[in-house]
């Protein structure tokens, strides 16, 4: 028995397999993460038009056969050229990289997650169309935490709620968030501009991550603060990280 259902998908990865197949994780809004073998893809121009490239969004007919483990990508066909821009530039590709990445590792398959999918999908077509700025990286991350709905707490203390920007926070992870020193027991100081930029960034769309310039010291302690918790929401490592580190100098 098979049945047949179509989704807006993004291709999360894709691997040659045999001779002329590859092996696609796609991210589909409708299905989450899924395996699929597309047959023949490096030969149909057709039936897959625009290619299987990281980071493509396009729409995906995929079919599931009762017994099979992986499903069959019968077709996808990609939406506007965003991959091919995201192709041409190291730089935007690491970003797409991560972003992928985080999402493959935060959602287990199967995970329905349409918030995470519209979010990685314009944050794909925004890559493809500006420059890759860290600041969008650091809205990307909120947004998805957001989502998935472990978006640390940043403008109070977790513990006593303090607002006072006058009193030294610490950063603790495992608590979700900022804790006054008076509350804290543990964890590394977090700077009251660190505190602030997350949260300004934490209400933005990503259209408005543009007008975000962080000076590069709040900028470090923003993206180092969202990887202590990224890092308790993912599995395994993140490969891309190092990438974009190498490429931006660490900010
Ligand atoms: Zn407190």
């Amino acid at each position: 028995m098979t049945s047949a259902r179509t989704t807006p998908a993004i291709v999360l990865r894709a691997v040659n397999y045999g001779e002329a197949d590859r092996v696609v994780t796609l991210f589909g809004r409708d299905t989450g993460r899924v395996s699929a073998l597309a047959r023949s893809a490096r030969k149909s121009q057709r039936r897959f038009a625009g290619g299987l490239g990281l980071g493509t969004v396009g729409l995906a007919a995929l079919r599931e056969r009762a017994g099979a483990e992986m499903m069959t990508l019968e077709s996808f066909a990609a939406e506007g050229a965003g991959h091919v821009a995201l192709g041409a530039d190291v730089a935007r590709m690491a970003h797409a990289a991560y972003a992928a990445e985080l999402v493959t590792k935060s959602c287990a398959p199967h995970q329905v997650e349409p918030m995470v999918y519209d979010w990685l999908a314009e944050m794909l077509e925004r890559l493809a169309s500006g420059a890759p700025t860290a600041e969008r990286l650091r809205v990307f991350e909120l947004g998805l935490l957001r989502a998935l709905g472990f978006l640390p707490v940043v403008d109070r203390c977790i513990l006593c709620g303090s607002r006072d920007a006058a009193a030294p926070f610490r950063w603790d992870p495992d608590r979700g968030g900022a804790v006054c020193a008076a509350c804290a027991r543990r964890g590394r100081p977090i700077a009251f501009e660190t505190r602030a930029a997350l949260a300004r960034m934490a209400e933005l769309p990503l259209a408005d991550a543009d007008g975000v310039s962080l000076p590069a010291d709040v900028n470090r302690g923003c993206r180092e603060a969202l990887a202590e918790i990224l890092d308790l929401h993912v599995s395994g490592p993140l490969k891309s990280v190092e990438f974009i580190a190498k490429l931006s100098n660490g900010i």
